[in-house]
């Protein structure tokens, strides 16, 4: 695959690759049961981010080191089991997953974990410091944050599958459960445990399980890489709708979608801010294009049924037909279309 020259940096500086997949986070914040193991999700006390206990203590008694693998608070509740009822209370507060118990442990919260419809809820929390760097922060947060430097956003460019062209990624240091395109708030399709995309913006989400990372990729490519494991993930797209085969189609149909005036922009995004999180605004409002735009779809000749022939002339014909067996459509077909030119497909676009 090829990827261009980007500096190798570790875009979670505080916290190692897990050794093993880390599965008692779901992928999808919608649903009620564990994807992997068909138990009820827990949610977190702050923000309510759901998580599997059970699947949570398998991954605990799979690791044997106390490495930090997530940013996360582990906290007891209000009643302690016999065997910490003298040794925790409320106050108790760690992020070591080895003192995790299954009777009396709950999560405050994990933060590099980002749920579009919980975290955005205004909480009012007062926190000490970062538990990760131990720099002293706010007094008093309003809202999810998260630290600039503990958390490290990047971008890059991958080769499109569809045309030549290098697409841009941008490489969120977080795991994103959103369930929405950002750009331009459609839901988006489950792929895999791991991948989901938007069929209309053509976005595709690529999240690691190790290193809880998300890939945000703007275009269709077929294989994408882990910032920080470096592990390649591939990305199996029907693209039967999406492509045409010809170059030079492909990239008029995809420009109906995306505006490929942005591709600098997220190449070049920089997190300003001290809240990487304001990546979602860039997301959101910078973006934001493909509504004001007509979409195209590649209808491939087999999908068409000819029913007949309505109109006939110099340039070719014109027919009657049906799509898929349901939808009525007429169809244009040239005699002496040498190549699709440019120039051809400006005419479509008037
Ligand atoms: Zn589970
Ligand atoms: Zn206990
Ligand atoms: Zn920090
Ligand atoms: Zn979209
Ligand atoms: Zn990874």
């Amino acid at each position: 695959m090829e990827f261009t020259n980007e500096i190798y940096f570790d875009p979670t500086p505080k916290l190692k690759s897990s050794p093993v997949p880390i599965l008692f986070l779901p992928f999808n914040n919608e649903k009620l049961r564990c994807n992997n193991c068909g138990n009820k999700y827990s949610a977190t006390n702050l923000y309510r981010q759901k998580y599997c206990k059970q699947c949570l203590l398998t991954y605990i008694k799979s690791i044997a080191d106390d490495n930090v693998y997530f940013d996360i608070n582990i906290i007891t509740n209000h009643t302690p089991c016999i065997e910490h009822k003298s040794t925790r209370n409320t106050n108790f507060l760690t992020r070591n997953i080895q003192e995790w118990c299954k009777n009396c442990s709950e999560i405050s919260y994990f933060k590099n974990y980002y749920d579009h419809i919980n975290t955005t809820s205004q909480y009012i929390f007062i926190e000490k410091d970062c538990k990760l760097c131990e720099k002293l922060i706010d007094k008093i947060s309003f809202g999810f944050k998260i630290f600039s430097n503990c958390y490290l956003i990047s971008s890059g460019r991958v080769k499109s599958t569809l045309f030549d062209k290098m697409i841009p990624i941008l490489y969120l240091p977080w795991w994103d459960t959103s369930n929405k395109s950002r750009v331009c708030n459609h839901n988006l399709k489950f792929l895999t445990d791991c991948q989901k995309w938007c069929s209309y913006c053509f976005i595709i989400y690529v999240r690691c399980r190790y290193c809880l990372t998300t890939n945000i990729i703007f275009g269709i490519t077929d294989q994408t890489q882990c910032k920080k494991c470096k592990r390649i993930s591939n990305i199996n797209i029907d693209i039967t709708n999406i492509s045409s085969g010809n170059h030079n189609i492909d990239e008029f149909l995809i420009f109906t979608r995306t505006n490929i005036d942005n591709y600098d922009k997220i190449t070049s995004y920089m997190n300003n801010s001290s809240n990487p999180l304001n990546v979602y605004s860039f997301l959101e409002h910078e973006l934001k294009n493909v509504n004001s735009k007509r979409m195209m779809e590649w209808i491939p000749y087999s999908q068409i049924n000819i029913l007949e022939e309505v109109a006939k002339g110099g340039f070719g014909t014109i027919s009657k037909a049906i799509w898929l067996n349901k939808t009525p459509v007429a169809v244009k077909r040239f005699t002496n279309l040498k190549d699709i030119s440019k120039y051809f497909l400006n005419e479509v676009i008037m």
